[in-house]
């Protein structure tokens, strides 16, 4: 392919200019590198774009762009307009003493960029940047092309939101968003995601008495907390897997016809995950298959326990007090909001249940921590298949489908706001290692990613 060619003759300038944008230590506290690197990339933007503006938000700048077509201008047909979303903060670096070269020097060994955030995540928009500057100046940009460049992602994207609805305009006429993050599948294999699950945490934290006391002096007398979140616990999830709490599945979306093809197809051996996991039986719901389970099911996980002293610390006491933290991962429909109301509402009929459940569930506290709403794209939509050709283009290799990521993204205001369908395409191999130290991305991998990124555009542009 001559397009790909000529790419290659211009692979340095690309590398070289990458290494400047990651020698910016835009660590995500550190507002004024941030600031830095959001000028970088205006100044760079600037050179290409029709429009270019750094959004101020109360946390780090949001910077957007957007190109005009060069060509299909007397096309009577609109084109389609497609927004990419990627962030130029990164985490910090520490432990520093474990890096081979230093993090903000970045360097390449054995087809490895090593650098803090050249994964996670400006190798990666880079890439989706060289795709649409390689096409401009060759005049051959087809399409609208939008970009936003989040300054806060490592904390969440607090005010990202914000910042969104300040532009709505901007956004009005998307018609799709790519977002390129995350490592690859662990095969290897190229990825096409439609969405990812979301969460809501709880804390359940059961204060029975004043004190730890001597199980021999009070046994029989002081209430055991471990006993009572136990048997509250166990009104909440049954031998199978299945959450007992009312009303739990109520919302659960049913996967489309599309999108459990797509999950067959990934044809997970659950071999394999015995072996990579060190497990001998699976848990979760015992009457689905494990794909199912992965990924088009709500999860209760019990996520930590904490309650009296184990081994060389192991007294006999009855301890005062016993901490369970759960989280609750989400899928299609089901919402933080409602998920909290129905965990409120379960304790709250348990109370009537017994005398005795009433006296425990007096004593305990519910807290709700953080959550993500999920977020999926139908796998039927017409995207699907100028994605996936474009991604077969650039890695010239099928990527793989995964209708929903097992994690989370916090990128649910991004799809609230647009209201579009969002899709996450990752450039960087599965081993990327991001957020730890030695985080790297292969050269093949970023140069790919351009490819990807050119091949997407045109196949937009002939829609
Ligand atoms: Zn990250």
């Amino acid at each position: 392919m001559k397009k790909f060619e000529l790419l290659q003759n211009q692979k340095n300038k690309y590398l070289e200019d990458l290494f400047d944008f990651l020698r910016i230590p835009s660590i995500t506290r550190d507002a004024e590198e941030v600031k830095k690197a959001a000028k970088w990339l205006e100044k760079r933007l600037t050179q290409t774009a029709n429009y270019v503006e750094i959004v101020e938000t109360k946390g780090n700048p949001v910077v957007i762009a957007e190109w005009e077509p060069q060509i299909n201008s007397d096309s009577e047909q609109k084109k389609p307009i497609l927004l990419y979303y990627g962030h130029y903060d990164v985490q910090p670096p520490e432990p520093l003493d474990e890096w081979v070269s230093p993090p903000f020097e970045p360097e390449i060994r054995e087809g490895r960029i090593y650098a803090r955030g050249v994964g996670d995540n400006k190798g990666q928009l880079f890439a989706n940047l060289c795709g649409i500057e390689w096409l401009h100046k060759n005049k051959q940009l087809g399409s609208k092309v939008k970009f936003i460049f989040d300054g806060e992602e490592e904390l969440g994207s607090p005010y990202l939101e914000d910042a969104l609805k300040a532009k709505i305009e901007f956004f009005e006429n998307v018609d799709l968003v790519i977002v390129s993050d995350g490592p690859a599948d662990p095969t290897w294999k190229p990825v096409l995601e439609f969405g990812a699950r979301g969460i809501q945490t709880v804390q359940i934290h059961l204060k029975s008495a004043k004190g730890d006391v001597h199980s021999g002096n009070f046994g029989g007398i002081q209430p055991n907390p471990v006993w009572d979140v136990i048997r509250l616990l166990r009104t909440m999830r049954d031998e199978n897997g299945k959450c007992l709490i009312e009303g739990f599945y109520d919302d659960v979306f049913i996967p489309t016809e599309a999108a459990i093809k797509a999950a067959e197809e990934l044809n997970r051996d659950p071999e394999i995950y015995k072996e990579q996991l060190g497990i001998t039986y699976f848990g979760g719901e015992q009457d689905l298959p494990l794909t199912h389970r992965l990924m088009f099911r709500p999860t209760f996980n019990i996520r930590g326990f904490k309650s009296g002293e184990v081994q060389e610390n192991a007294k006999t006491m009855i301890p005062k007090e016993a901490i369970v933290e759960i989280d609750v991962r989400l899928v299609p429909n089901q919402t933080p909001e409602k998920m909290t109301k129905l965990i409120q509402a379960h304790f709250e009929k348990l109370r009537h249940k017994s005398e005795r459940f009433a006296a425990i569930i007096d004593r305990c506290t519910l807290k709700f921590g953080s959550s993500f709403y999920p977020m999926f794209t139908s796998l039927e939509l017409p995207w699907t298949q100028i994605l996936e050709k474009a991604i077969e283009e650039g890695f010239e290799e099928k990527p793989i489908k995964i209708p929903l990521a097992g994690g989370s993204l916090p990128l649910y205001s991004l799809y609230k706001v647009t209201g579009k369908p969002l899709y996450v395409i990752p450039y960087a191999q599965p081993d990327e290692d991001n957020h730890a130290p030695n985080e790297n991305m292969m050269v093949d991998w970023f140069l790919k990613g351009i490819n990807t990124s050119i091949a997407i555009l045109e196949n937009l542009g002939k829609k």
